[in-house]
C-alpha cells in the first residue's frame, strides 16, 4: 500500500483514499480535448449562466476565447431556485453548444442535473459540470462514473471540505477518475455576497488531494464587481483556473445577470491576471507546512 502524506486529517482521510494525494499521485491532470486541467496552466473556462440563444452563446463564445478562455461554459439545463425562472433551453441549448465548439475550438462545459440525461449530455459536452446541488446526488454521480467525460464536481452550498472529498471519491469509485473540483461559494451567515468565498478551500484541497481544483467567483459573490478580486485571489492562492459567468449584456440575462461579466470586464480581468498567477508558483509550496498546522492529531 502506498503511503499517504497525512492519513489522519481531520480524522477521516481514508474514506477519500482515492482522490487523496499520496506519495505516488501528488498531482493528476484532467485532460480535456487539447487542454491539461491540473497541469502546469491556468484554464478558465468562461461563458454565460445558460444558453439563451444562438447569437447570445456564439458571440459570447469569441468573444471569450479572444480574451484568453479555453472552455466555453453555459448551462442547457439549469437548477433555478424558483420554479416560475427560465430552466434553459435542454437539447437545444446543447446543440448550440456543439455549434460554438465549432465555430471557436473551446471545450464545452454543461451541467448535468440528472442520471437520466447523464449519456444525452455526454454526446455533446467535454466536460460534465455536476451543480452545487447535486453534490451529494449519488445517483448522478454514480451513473457519471461511467460517462467517460471528465467531471466537474462544485462543493455543495453546505459541505465540508471532507463531505466534498467523499463525494468525489463516489465518482472516483465508480470507474470516472478523471474530476476537477469547483469551490464556489458556501452558505454562511454573511450576507453581503451571495456565498462566502472559501479561498482556504483551494490551498487546504491541494494539499489533502491530487485532483485538479478551480475557482468559481460569480457564484461566490453574486455581483460583478467582486468577480476579478476574487479572481485574482484564486490565482495567488494556487487554483488552476476559473470558471466565470459572461453575457452580452449581463442586464438582460435570463439568470445569474448581477454576477455576470460583460465582454469588456471579461477582458481586463484576464489581462490583469497575470501577474497573480506567477505568484501561484509560491502558494503550491505551502502544502507541507498547511498539512502540519491542520492536522487533527
Ligand atoms: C451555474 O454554474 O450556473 C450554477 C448553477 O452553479 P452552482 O451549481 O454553483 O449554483
Ligand atoms: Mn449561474
Amino acid at each position: 500500500m502506498t503511503a499517504r502524506m497525512n492519513p489522519k486529517w481531520n480524522g477521516h482521510f481514508s474514506c477519500f483514499d482515492l482522490v487523496a494525494k499520496t506519495t505516488a499521485c501528488s498531482r493528476s491532470v484532467v485532460q480535456v480535448r487539447d487542454l491539461e486541467i491540473g497541469g502546469n496552466e491556468f484554464v478558465v473556462m468562461a461563458g454565460p449562466c445558460a444558453v439563451e440563444s444562438e447569437s447570445q452563446l456564439l458571440q459570447t463564445a469569441e468573444a471569450v476565447a479572444r480574451a484568453g478562455a479555453q472552455v466555453l461554459r453555459g448551462g442547457a439545463y439549469k437548477p433555478r431556485s424558483s420554479p416560475y425562472a427560465f430552466q434553459g433551453l435542454g437539447v437545444e441549448g446543447l446543440k448550440l453548444l456543439r455549434k460554438a465548439r465549432e465555430e471557436t475550438g473551446l471545450a464545452i462545459i454543461t451541467e448535468v442535473m440528472s442520471e437520466e440525461d447523464v449519456d444525452l449530455i455526454a454526446e455533446y459536452a467535454d466536460v460534465m459540470q455536476v451543480g452545487t446541488r447535486n453534490m451529494e446526488n449519488y445517483t448522478l454521480l454514480e451513473a457519471l462514473g461511467g460517462c467517460r467525460r471528465p467531471v466537474l464536481l462544485k462543493r455543495g452550498l453546505t459541505a465540508t471540505l471532507e463531505e466534498f472529498l467523499r463525494s468525489a471519491q463516489v465518482i472516483a469509485m465508480a470507474g470516472n477518475a478523471q474530476i476537477i473540483l469547483c469551490e464556489r461559494g458556501i452558505r454562511t451567515f454573511e450576507t453581503a455576497t451571495r456565498n462566502t468565498l472559501d479561498i482556504a478551500a483551494v490551498p487546504v484541497l491541494k494539499t489533502v488531494s491530487h485532483l485538479p481544483v478551480i475557482v468559481d467567483p460569480s457564484h461566490a459573490a453574486g455581483v460583478r464587481s467582486l468577480v476579478p478580486v476574487l479572481s485574482r485571489a484564486a490565482a495567488v492562492v494556487g487554483a488552476d483556473g476559473l470558471l466565470v459567468e459572461v453575457h452580452p449584456s449581463p442586464e438582460q440575462a435570463l439568470s445569474d445577470g448581477n454576477q455576470s461579466l460583460n465582454f469588456a470586464e471579461f477582458r481586463h480581468m484576464m489581462a490583469d491576471l497575470q501577474p497573480y498567477l506567477e505568484l501561484q508558483q509560491e502558494s503550491r509550496q505551502l502544502g507541507p507546512q498547511l498539512l502540519a498546522a491542520g492536522g487533527a492529531d
